[in-house]
């Protein structure tokens, strides 16, 4: 007998078929309601239908599989059973929400359905039953405007004017309605009023759509089923799943679950909630509700919803809180609250409805929470002992840190600023930008490079992009749990919610806030952590971690686990201090180059570059040592004992020749040369492909007398700072290298001038000499270069450069087609191209150690700050990466996560954590003359048992 495929799952009575960890199959809601169920939390009984079947209406041209149906009606057998109603049943009718519920929670952005299963012979049982006429015709029109918005139309693909779709056509006649009695809000419309509604719905949605609404409880249910299923490749959530990375074949499940009413009347309630504080992660009951309604009343954020807890409460407000107005339910909802964040042991949101002052929890799922409150909730539930340290720092995605990170406005401007309005503080951080009053405007604005604020009433999913594209948000309307604060928080971004004051016109594109008329285009600044708005730009203030407990705390246990170093790429003491206070273990790349940029030096740069003759370049490298010398004796001393990586000069020579009229003129004047005499060299500098000319090591090549100039810059350097009693740890780094002999030639000149100056300053330095590997042939050929490199670091710009044949300047010519085109996953020059490039990065690597086993390797590349790179290097046994400042938290936390995913063997971590000192004086192993003069061909010894060789004794880890 053939077995049919499980496409429904019910869940009521204490008994579930399936459970929370079922989310691939049941979604994210339809695992956690049967949990829930599973706890013995109430839940109104009901059933999801997978995933799978999702996928399989979309493999089989939008049909229902075979079996679905029967299926439904057994499941919908068992909720009768357990709700002691019936579906359709005349005198004791069920009525049903049908939802959607993906894998990932996609808030907002898929279709619902209420109150299923009302229809001319089910509402007289329904008012008899709850005696109250008015609530099932507010359910009704409710009913009709969903589903004919959302299935007969939407989920149809009928195709409607912008503003002129069904759901528009019947706001307008309950609009002309209210007019017609002189009321204002919703619920001040009589039985009559919505019993007059619902004719004129019906009739409106025949005329407009050609067809009836339909008047079968299993027909509104069936096609509640498709709607959702036809909401996954809907527009906006397409949209949301490409900027959230989720993946199409996922699916949704379907969740079809027993109506309870919120809305009936003052008994009755609807909330939402989180288990901590979703802003500031403190641990006390935060949420909202709102008497007599709907949930959609909430999310929507059409009337702003009251605090649950006394504590939340907005000074001087008339709010009640639930704690207040319902104290029983208060503290039920309270148990319940300590009940599942036991279970989870994490943040949970929920979603509940009391009825007739019974309380239903309708939903719970992991909270989304942004930076701040993930870093704060994960360190403190690590002392509660709810977590341990390692699922801690998996609780906080390692770009969260930005918005700890973030700018915020500067505090003794915010003293004497004009402040417009207040509201709620949804998303943290401080953001000024013109008023945009539309999504569109805002997309279109950030797309030419303003800075923009959106300011509506209330998002919908709709204005996903937009709200992307903006610095912040700014809403007169919603609470806490609105739209605009879900997303926002999700991505941490400044947002204000809930600000009444904010009267907002959107035909003239302006609003009155705070006396003051702004119009579109004007410049505000919100300050997202307190939510306050002010007039104007104020200027912004980069954040300080280090007064925040909870990150030095997620820092600490993230550098407890972590089992790859963090160093920095910094050019100036100052970026280096900035680093060191982040947490840098060291520098993994100084770029000198960008210091003949500053001040002055680029005469005696140009000079260098112009002269006639050895003798001439020698004198202008003269003039330019002083100045490198401070560079590299400010950053010593910035880093005290930490490793400091300096690389070579790396640019073509006409990136700093004067390259027009004006400056060839000024260039000419101080350097007492003929206009000419410059234009000419510009000219002879002049190449057609710079980034595979003369550049890298090949400058120190020709021009010895640089390298020899940097070289002497970097040990005189570090000589002052023997002399003064302190420590330091010179890595020389050269460039580009792809043949042995480059990196022989410029080594050799550098342990010269090592020795030169050890015997002129009469002090003695450890440093190192090493290279960069950022050609394929310097990774091909690693083994033949460790005999000579002390380290390596990879130069992942470049390798990828020259590797894939891109141009790194000239990427944004076919980057973007190639992303859209997904031709390639993502930009290989922000996330490494693992099996590409990272295959060349593991053979260097391996190829490396195999004739030399303790070479400290790195990365300096841009991918030392990605996450997603980071998990890749720490896999491939790298002992460090190097990244910006502003990032070495984010690479800290990303390399913990990554030794909590793949933990490297006790041996491993060893050799990775032992830190090797630089080594002394000129101390270069000898390279063996037979493998030398193989052309820098890796010699033949096996990767393998390279790797199996014991830990090197001066491996080097964290530095
Ligand atoms: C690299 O190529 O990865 C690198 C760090 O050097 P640069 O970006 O300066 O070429
Ligand atoms: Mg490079």
């Amino acid at each position: 007998m053939a077995v049919t495929k499980r496409f429904v799952y019910f869940f009521g009575d204490g008994k579930a078929d399936g459970n929370g960890k079922m989310k691939e199959l049941l979604g994210g809601k339809g695992a956690n309601l049967a949990e829930m169920v599973l706890l013995g939390i109430p839940v109104p009984a009901g059933f999801t239908i997978t995933t799978e079947t999702c996928m399989f209406y979309y493999d089989n041209k939008k049909k229902f599989p075979d079996g679905l149906e029967d299926q439904v009606d057994k499941a919908m057998a068992k909720v009768e059973k357990s709700m002691g109603m019936k579906f359709g049943d005349e005198k004791n009718p069920l009525l049903v929400s049908v939802r959607s519920g993906a894998r990932a929670s996609m808030p907002g952005m898929m279709e619902t359905v209420l109150n299923i299963g009302l229809t001319e012979k089910t509402i007289p049982g329904l008012i008899a039953k709850t005696g109250n006429e008015r609530f099932v015709y507010d359910a009704y029109r409710r009913l009709l405007m969903m589903y004919s918005d959302v299935v007969m139309e939407k989920a149809a693909g009928v195709e409607t004017a912008d503003g002129h779709g069904i759901r528009h056509q019947l706001e307008a006649i309950m609009d002309a309605k209210k007019a017609e009695r002189g009321v204002k809000l919703d619920t001040d419309l009589n039985t009559e009023d919505l019993k007059e509604l619902c004719v004129s719905f019906k009739k409106r949605i025949k005329e407009a759509l050609g067809k009836a609404f339909p008047d079968t409880p299993r027909e509104q249910l069936l096609g509640g089923i498709r709607a959702v299923f036809q909401s996954w490749m809907g527009k906006r959530a397409k949209e949301y799943r490409r900027i959230e990375k989720i993946p199409d074949e996922w699916g949704t499940a379907v969740n079809v679950q027993a109506m309870v009413f919120g809305n009936m009347g003052d008994t009755s309630a609807t909330g939402v909630a989180f288990t901590r504080n979703p802003s500031t992660g403190e641990n006390n009951f935060y949420g909202e509700y709102l008497v007599n309604a709907q949930g959609e009343d909430v999310v929507a954020g059409i009337r702003t919803p009251e605090p649950l807890s006394e504590s939340d409460k907005m000074e001087g407000s008339q709010q009640v809180s639930l704690q207040k107005g319902m104290p029983k339910l208060y503290k039920e909802l309270d148990a319940i609250r300590k009940n599942l964040e036991k279970h989870y042991k994490d943040m949970l949101d929920i979603e509940f409805t009391i009825q007739e002052g019974r309380l239903w929890m309708l939903q719970c799922r992991v909270g989304k929470r942004n930076g701040v409150a993930a870093v704060r909730m994960a360190v403190e539930m690590v002392k509660e002992k709810l977590i341990d340290e390692k699922t801690a720092v998996m609780r906080v995605r390692p770009d969260q840190l930005n918005e700890l990170l973030l700018p915020m406005i500067d505090p003794a401007s915010e003293k004497t600023a004009k402040v417009l309005a207040k509201g709620l503080p949804a998303g943290p951080g401080g953001a000024s930008g013109k008023v945009v009053f539309s999504a569109d405007a805002a997309f279109d604005a950030a797309a030419k490079g303003e800075r923009v604020i959106l300011v509506r009433n209330e998002t919908s999913p709709e204005d996903v992009k937009g709200m992307h594209a903006a610095q912040a948000i700014l809403t007169a309307r919603g609470g806490m749990t609105s739209h605009a604060a879900l997303v926002a928080r999700g991505w941490g971004k400044c947002c204000i919610v809930g600000c009444a004051a904010a009267e907002i016109d959107y035909k003239t594109q302006q609003m009155k806030i705070g006396g003051q008329t702004i119009k579109a285009g004007d410049v505000i600044t919100l300050n997202g952590t307190r939510g306050v708005v002010y007039l104007g730009e104020l200027p912004l203030l980069p954040a300080d971690p280090s007064q925040n407990p909870s990150f030095a705390g997620m820092m600490k246990m993230a550098d407890g686990i972590r089992q790859l170093g963090v160093r920095t790429n910094a050019d100036t003491p100052a970026d280096a201090a900035k680093a060191v206070v982040f947490g840098a273990e060291g520098i993994g790349l100084t770029r000198t180059e960008h210091m003949f940029f500053e001040g002055d030096r680029i005469t005696p740069m140009r000079e260098m570059i112009l002269a006639d003759g050895v003798d001439a370049r020698r004198e202008a490298l003269a003039k330019l040592l002083p100045h490198q010398r401070a560079d590299f004796y400010g950053i010593f001393k910035a880093m005290g004992p930490r490793p400091v990586t300096i690389r070579l000069l790396d640019p073509p020579l006409h990136e700093f020749t004067p390259n027009d009229e004006k400056s060839v003129k000024e260039t000419a004047d101080k350097l007492g040369i003929s206009a000419a005499a410059i234009k000419q060299r510009v000219h002879a500098l002049h190449e057609a492909n710079p980034m595979l000319g003369h550049r890298g090591c090949r400058l120190g090549i020709s021009y010895p007398e640089i390298t020899e100039m940097q070289a002497r810059a970097i040990f005189e350097a570090a000589a002052m700072i023997v002399a003064e009693g302190g420590k330091v740890s010179p890595e020389v780094m050269v460039p580009l290298v792809g043949h042995v002999n480059e990196l022989k030639n410029q080594s050799a000149l550098i342990h010269k001038v090592a020795k030169e100056v050890m015997t002129e300053k009469k002090v003695k330095f450890t440093y190192m000499v090493g290279t960069m590997i950022e050609v394929p042939r310097g990774a091909l050929t690693a083994a033949a270069i460790a005999e000579v490199a002390e380290f390596f670091s990879f130069g992942t710009n470049d390798l990828t450069q020259t590797t894939f044949a891109f141009s790194r300047d000239d990427i944004g010519t076919f980057l973007p087609h190639y992303l859209e085109a997904k031709i390639l996953p993502e930009d290989p020059f922000s996330s490494i191209d693992q099996v590409g490039v990272g295959e060349l990065v593991q053979f260097g690597t391996t190829r490396g150690r195999s004739t030399r086993p303790d070479l400290k390797v790195g990365i300096c590349g841009e991918h030392g700050g990605d996450p997603d790179s980071i998990d890749f290097f720490h896999r491939t046994g790298l002992n460090y990466v190097s990244c910006s400042p502003f990032r070495v938290p984010i690479a800290r936390l990303a390399a913990a996560q990554a030794a909590v995913r793949n933990p490297r063997s006790e041996a491993k971590a060893k050799a990775a954590k032992k830190a090797a000192p630089a080594k002394k004086g000129a101390s270069v192993k000898a390279p063996s003359a037979k493998k030398a003069a193989a052309n820098g061909a890796a010699p033949k010894a096996a990767p393998k048992a390279a790797a199996k060789k014991p830990a090197a004794k001066k491996a080097t880890a964290k530095k």
